[in-house]
């Protein structure tokens, strides 16, 4: 029998703010979305004076029982960085690894020797000591009840942060008493209508003929329902082959109307995704471009998304040439733009085919795009870069509680002092 784990970093982005800045053990801490919007991320003792997820911050920092809240800009560099770590730490441990999301990763455990319980605790503490990112970890013979027992011990203080539901008698009893609101897969609507047919808890949903889940809600639901009795229907899956889309999407630290302004960001979007294309060892063979006003400033809307065909590339300039282009097409005066992206699809290994009719050479491009990264990952992101992707950025995003970048910038990293 299969087994899967699931571990989910606690208040992960919070969480790798605490790691380099132990004056934040036990404080509340909150961070901000892009633009230091409003909070998407805060550790226990923010929740617990009342700080909700989506709160606007220029709201929530006046209100009195917030003044002991450490607010933080978003740091996506530490943030991908810190994930990549755990990855480590976990990929070190176990047979196999698969990221779910930035802080979540399923573990396959199925042969592990020894005690599972052990196991499990034994990586939830490396992870800790080294990664320094607290997690929760849940496991079971299903991916779907792995997911259901790692919400349970991040819920259930007494769990201690481990819960384990390989046994269907420990199952059963924590079915009857959960909600099916905490089932992965279960969106709104379908909680919705079953709880309108009095399906309340775990144990009734999964009590219920499979034949008439699949009437009601497809072979989606016959498949969690599956899952949930101890049925494997979703394997682990290899995601080095499973990337679908590289996008680099923002808003702006302020509306722009002009031409070039826009034309700036669209080209940094174009050598950001062209980068993390490169990085993966990727080509694209699709490019689109979106621009869009902010209808809840009261602006009339406009919005644009259009792509084309390309020939399969990674360079910086082929794709900023595209991207700028593109968005030329759909760019209209007089509309104050709130956000642009660039989006790359139909993603192959570099130099798979179609070189042979390709019209720059292969070599001379990759050994330009080659030399920049390298300079770029030694000295820093950008320091070398298209004169097109602006030279004074006066668009970028807000981020005035921004904390160092500690793990991939020699400049930020942590500085130790002895007298
Ligand atoms: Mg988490």
């Amino acid at each position: 029998m299969p087994v899967f784990g699931l571990i989910d970093g606690n208040s992960f982005y919070c969480s790798c703010q605490r790691a380099f800045e132990p004056r934040l053990k036990r404080k509340p801490v909150v961070v901000l979305s892009n633009n230091d919007g409003c909070a998407i991320a805060r550790t226990r003792e923010a929740k617990s004076l009342g700080i909700k997820m989506g709160d606007p911050w220029h709201f929530a920092r006046k209100r009195p029982e917030a003044r002991p809240v450490v607010w933080y800009s978003s740091n996506y560099a530490l943030y991908a960085d810190m994930s990549r770590r755990m990855y480590e730490v976990l990929q070190a441990r176990v047979p196999a690894v698969e990221p779910y999301s930035i802080d979540e990763m399923f573990l396959d455990l199925t042969s592990l020797p020894g005690d599972l319980y052990e196991r499990c605790k034994n990586i939830r503490e490396a992870v800790w000591r080294e990664a320094k990112i607290p997690t929760c970890v849940g496991w079971g013979p299903t991916k779907t009840i792995a997911k259901l027992a790692n919400g349970l011990a991040k819920d259930h203080a007494r769990l201690e942060g481990l819960c384990d539901l390989t046994d269907p008698r420990i199952r059963a009893e924590w079915y009857a008493v959960t909600s099916i609101e905490e089932v992965w897969g279960t969106g709104r609507q379908t909680v919705k209508k079953l709880q309108s047919m009095g399906i309340e808890t775990v144990s009734d949903f999964v009590t219920l003929d499979p034949k008439s889940i699949r009437n009601l809600l497809t072979v989606v639901g016959a498949r969690v329902q599956a899952e949930l009795r101890g049925q494997s229907c979703l394997a682990l899956s290899d995601v080095s082959s499973s990337r679908k889309s590289i996008a680099s999407t923002r808003t702006f630290g302020r509306l722009l109307t002009e031409w070039p302004e826009i034309r700036e960001a669209v080209a940094h979007y174009a050598a950001r995704a062209a980068e993390k294309l490169r990085a993966e060892h990727l080509e694209s063979a699709h490019l689109s471009v979106l621009i869009q006003t902010n209808p809840h400033n009261g602006d009339p809307w406009y919005a644009k998304h259009v792509g084309a065909a390309i020939e399969p590339t990674s360079d910086t300039r082929d794709l900023i040439r595209h991207a700028t282009d593109l968005a030329q097409s759909v760019w209209l005066p007089g509309y104050r733009y709130f956000k642009a992206g660039v989006v790359l699809t139909d993603l192959r290994p570099a130099g798979a085919q179609g070189a042979l009719f390709s019209t720059r050479a292969p070599d001379l491009s990759s050994a330009a795009m080659a030399v920049m990264d390298a300079i770029n990952a030694r000295f820093g992101s950008g320091v070398v870069r298209p004169s097109s992707t602006g030279l004074r950025r006066t668009w970028t995003p807000r981020a005035s509680l921004l904390s160092a970048r500690y793990t991939t910038r020699l400049d930020e990293i942590v500085r130790a002092r002895s007298w």
